[in-house]
C-alpha cells in the first residue's frame, strides 16, 4: 500500500493537460499539488518517479461494457451479423452463463483495462439465469480485488419473445425480481461519496428487450436513491423500427415518456438521432457514450459526437461488450474514436486530445463525477503513463499525438485512487497466464 506517502511523478515527457509539465503530487488517494515546468513540490516526497519518457494522462474512463462477453469473442455463429440477429445468434449462449464465468470473465475484462491505462470501468450486467443471481456480488468483489474503480450496473430484461421482445424467455426475468434486486444492490454497493470506488446504476437493457412499465419503475426508483440510469439507445435502425412499432414513438420519444430525458441518465451508442433530437438530448443534459469500434463491427453507423457535444450532452467512450469489439483496450478505443470521427467531421475539430478528453473528463461526466477525469489538485490520483519506446513509436513526432495516431496499446504505469495497479506493463501481484488459460476453459464449456 502506498497510503499516507507522498508521491511525485515527476516532469513528464508530455501531459495531457500543459499546465502539469512539471508533474503532479499524490498524497493518500488525492492529487494535491500541480506542478508547473521546473517546479518543486511544495514538500519532502516520500517516492519520485522519474516520468521524463512518459506520456501522462487523467486514467482513462470506460464507459460502457459488457465484461461476460470477453467469453464469446469471435463467437463462430455469431460473425458477419448486424445487431439483432448477432444478438439472436448469442443469448442462447449467454443463457448457459454461471457463477465461475462471471468471476473469470470480470477479471480478464478488467485486467485488458487496466493495462490499457483505463482506471475506472463501467460494466452493464443484463443476464441473471438461474444459478447466476449473485453476477453483480461476483463482479464488485473482482474489482475490489483487481483495485479498478468501477460504475457496475444492474442491467435488466423483462421483455421476451412471447411478449414481443427480442431475447428467449429464458434470458428475462420479472419486474418484481428485478426491481427488488436492483433495491438489495443499491444498498449493498453504491457509494455516493466523493472517490467512491464502487458506484451502482440501474440499466434496463434496451427498448427490445425490455418493458415499459419496468423502464419506468427503474426511473423511479433510481429517482428514490440518488443513482443513475443506462440503458441502449438508438443503435441500429432496426431498433427504431422496433419502437414506431411496439410503442408508436421514436427510441427517443420512448425514453422521454418513460422518464429518462435528463442528465442522470447516460446512454450507450446514440447513433441514430434527428437534428431536433440531439437539441433535446442536450437541453436535458443526457450523456451518451460512444462505442466506435462496436459501431463498426455491427455496422450500426456513426454516432453525431460533435453535434451532441455542441447541443450540450456530456460525450463519453466506450469499448462496448467483447463480443463486438472483440477487446477491452480503452487506448485502442480513443485512436478508433479519433479515426471514425474524421470519417464525419473535419480534421480541425476531431483531434488526438478531443478524443482523448472523451475518455476521461466525458466518461466522468457519463457516470456523474466531478472527481475523476482531470489531473488537478483534489481530484482521485488515477494517471495513466505510458512509454514510446516500442517499435510502433519509432520516429514519432508529436509524444501526445503518437499516443493516439501510432496506435498505444498499453500502458507502463497506472495509478488508481493513489495505488500503482500497473508496474512495468504488468499488473503488480497478478498471475496473468493462469487467467488466460482459465478463461479460454470455460470459453470452451460455454460454446457447447
Ligand atoms: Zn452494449
Amino acid at each position: 500500500m502506498n497510503s499516507h506517502r507522498r508521491i511525485w511523478i515527476k516532469a513528464p515527457l508530455v501531459s495531457l493537460e500543459s499546465d502539469s509539465a512539471g508533474g503532479v503530487v499524490v498524497e493518500n488517494q488525492l492529487i494535491t499539488e500541480v506542478l508547473a515546468k521546473g517546479e518543486q513540490p511544495s514538500m519532502p516526497v516520500d517516492e519520485v518517479f522519474d516520468a521524463r519518457e512518459h506520456v501522462m494522462l487523467p486514467g482513462l474512463i470506460n464507459s460502457h461494457h459488457h465484461f461476460y462477453q470477453t467469453l464469446t469473442r469471435a463467437y463462430p455463429q455469431a460473425l458477419n451479423k448486424s445487431l439483432f440477429s448477432w444478438l439472436k445468434s448469442l443469448y442462447p449462449v449467454w443463457a448457459k452463463l454461471g457463477e465461475e464465468m462471471i468471476e473469470v470473465s470480470t477479471q480478464v475484462a478488467l485486467a485488458e483495462l487496466l493495462l490499457s491505462g483505463c482506471t475506472t470501468a463501467s460494466d452493464h450486467h443484463y443476464l441473471f439465469p438461474a444459478g447466476l443471481e449473485n453476477a453483480i456480488d461476483i463482479q464488485m468483489t473482482q474489482a475490489e480485488k483487481l483495485g479498478v474503480r468501477v460504475h457496475l450496473t444492474r442491467g435488466s430484461m423483462s421483455l421476451g419473445e412471447e411478449d414481443g421482445g427480442l431475447p428467449p424467455q429464458s434470458t428475462v426475468q420479472s419486474e418484481e425480481a428485478i426491481l427488488a434486486d436492483s433495491e438489495r444492490l443499491i444498498q449493498r454497493y453504491h457509494d455516493p461519496k466523493a472517490g467512491a470506488m464502487s458506484r451502482l446504476a440501474l440499466a434496463p437493457c434496451s427498448p427490445f428487450s425490455v418493458s415499459e412499465a419496468l423502464m419506468t419503475a427503474s426511473a423511479a426508483l433510481a429517482q428514490q436513491y440518488g443513482v443513475r440510469l443506462h440503458t441502449h439507445l438508438a443503435e441500429t435502425h432496426d431498433e427504431t423500427d422496433f419502437c414506431i412499432q411496439m410503442f408508436g414513438l421514436r427510441p427517443l420519444d420512448y425514453l422521454e415518456k418513460v422518464g429518462w430525458l435528463n442528465d442522470r441518465v447516460w446512454l450507450a451508442h446514440g447513433i441514430h438521432f434527428n437534428d431536433e433530437e440531439i437539441r433535446r438530448l442536450g437541453a436535458a443534459g443526457t450523456g451518451i457514450s460512444h462505442c466506435p469500434s462496436s459501431n463498426m463491427l455491427l455496422a450500426s453507423g456513426l454516432c453525431p459526437t460533435l453535434d451532441l457535444e455542441r447541443a450540450g450532452s456530456p460525450v463519453g467512450l466506450g469499448v462496448d461488450g467483447s463480443a463486438s469489439n472483440d477487446g477491452s483496450n480503452m487506448i485502442q478505443e480513443v485512436r478508433q474514436a479519433f479515426l471514425l470521427g474524421r470519417l464525419r467531421y473535419a480534421a480541425a475539430d476531431i483531434t488526438h486530445q478531443k478524443v482523448l478528453s472523451w475518455a476521461t473528463e466525458g466518461s466522468a461526466r457519463c457516470l456523474g463525477r466531478d472527481d475523476l477525469g482531470r489531473l488537478k489538485v483534489g481530484m482521485q490520483a488515477d494517471i495513466a503513463l505510458y512509454k514510446l519506446d516500442e517499435l510502433r513509436f519509432a520516429g514519432a513526432g508529436d509524444p501526445l499525438a503518437a499516443l493516439v495516431l501510432c496506435g498505444a496499446h498499453q500502458a507502463d504505469r497506472v495509478m488508481v485512487a493513489g495505488r500503482w495497479r500497473v508496474i512495468d506493463g504488468a499488473i503488480d501481484g497478478f498471475d496473468l497466464e493462469a487467467l488466460i488459460q482459465r478463461q479460454k476453459t470455460l470459453a470452451q464449456r460455454l460454446a457447447v
